[in-house]
């Protein structure tokens, strides 16, 4: 979840070339032609199987997972976080992180994300091979000692040692801190800004490699969202991590556009916003990959997706999780007439 893929390297390359032709075709006096760069512009990183299946109370096969996983590969994703490595016995849905994983691995250019509460569970998910480790650090102090029985200073410091152990036997994996509660907790109400840019860059510091803002309550708004994205980016460049937003109040989309107008290019979405309340109609968890992904492509901004295939990759969600209410617009309205997109997956 950086904010610089190597794609977008490429992209930034492509774009200077093109102002140099377009200034040698100027001068020639012949039209400049606007090409589209290749690869996509934005990463989705699909978090379902992780933020979706741990929010739900039925516990999706194993079987069902790898489908699910390889339906969302299938429609372009190419970051996944598939589980989490935390106790079987507070996190049922998570017994089979190492298996989900393994069959993660077996599909080519995917990155394989889990997320990591502690040095624990950084050793399991490393010693089951991720690509990836994301690590929550609660902004909010309240939430920090509710969620994981630490401080904010104690979650920096486990930080520091699954930074470390990840220097020792595994160089190549990346580690992102994922602030949560970053605009704000149902605990304590009102998260300071200044608290959260600091924990990030602490967080940075400790040998993160990105730090992304998590509205893990569903309290942010687009105002908000620009405001402390434009002082991460001020404060950690190009450590700058994810927009992990939730629709909880129906804001998630925006406040994605809001990220992505600041320069955020990585953001987490869910599959049929996989997690959300069962007692509030359209109140889902995550942002909905279908309809985050129908945004950007209308936009004209590539995801690498393919939007009929990733509605597609319902039928897999909804086999192991019958019953589970699933939500998005796109995928009830269909996709517009004549809709067209460009750069998918081969
Ligand atoms: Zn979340």
């Amino acid at each position: 979840m950086r904010l610089d893929k190597p794609a977008l390297n490429a992209e930034h390359i492509i774009r200077k070339n093109y102002i140099l032709s377009y200034r040698t075709s100027f001068m020639n006096a012949s039209p400049p032609r606007i090409a589209r760069p290749p690869g996509p512009e934005v990463l989705i990183s699909e978090v379902g199987p992780r933020d979706g299946l741990q929010s739900v109370k039925g516990v999706m096969p194993t079987e069902d997972k790898r489908r699910w996983i390889s339906a969302l590969y299938k429609a372009g994703l190419r970051e996944i976080e598939v589980a989490s490595f935390v106790p079987a016995k507070l996190l049922p849905q998570m017994a089979d992180a190492a298996e989900v994983v393994r069959h993660a691995l077996s599909l080519p250019g995917l990155t394989v994300m889990a997320l990591v509460p502690n040095l624990r569970g950084a050793q399991a998910a490393l010693a089951a091979g991720v690509h990836k480790l994301t690590l929550p650090v609660s902004a909010s102090a309240a939430h920090s000692l509710a969620n994981v029985r630490k401080t904010r200073e104690e979650m920096v410091e486990e930080l520091r040692a699954v930074a470390a152990l990840r220097h020792d036997i595994a160089p190549h994996v990346k580690i992102e801190a994922g602030i949560s509660t970053a605009f704000g907790c149902t605990l304590q109400g009102e998260v300071a800004e200044d608290d959260v840019i600091r924990l990030a860059a602490q967080c940075i510091a400790a040998g993160a490699d990105e730090s992304g803002l998590s509205d893990t309550t569903g309290y942010a708004n687009p105002a908000q969202v620009r405001r402390l994205f434009r002082r991460l980016r001020a404060e950690i460049g190009e450590h700058t991590g994810a927009a992990h937003m939730h629709n909880t109040r129906g804001l998630g989309l925006a406040n994605c556009l809001a990220a992505y107008e600041e320069g955020v290019r990585t953001f987490d979405a869910s599959l049929g916003g996989l997690g959300g309340c069962p007692y509030a109609p359209g109140a889902s968890g995550n942002v909905v990959t279908e309809d985050l992904v129908f945004m950007f492509e209308a936009m004209g901004v590539s995801t690498g997706v393919d939007l009929e295939k990733l509605v597609s990759a319902r039928a897999p969600l909804k086999a192991g999780l019958p019953g589970e209410p699933l939500y998005g617009m796109t995928p009830e309205a269909g996709l517009p007439k004549g809709f067209l997109q460009g750069g998918t997956h081969g």
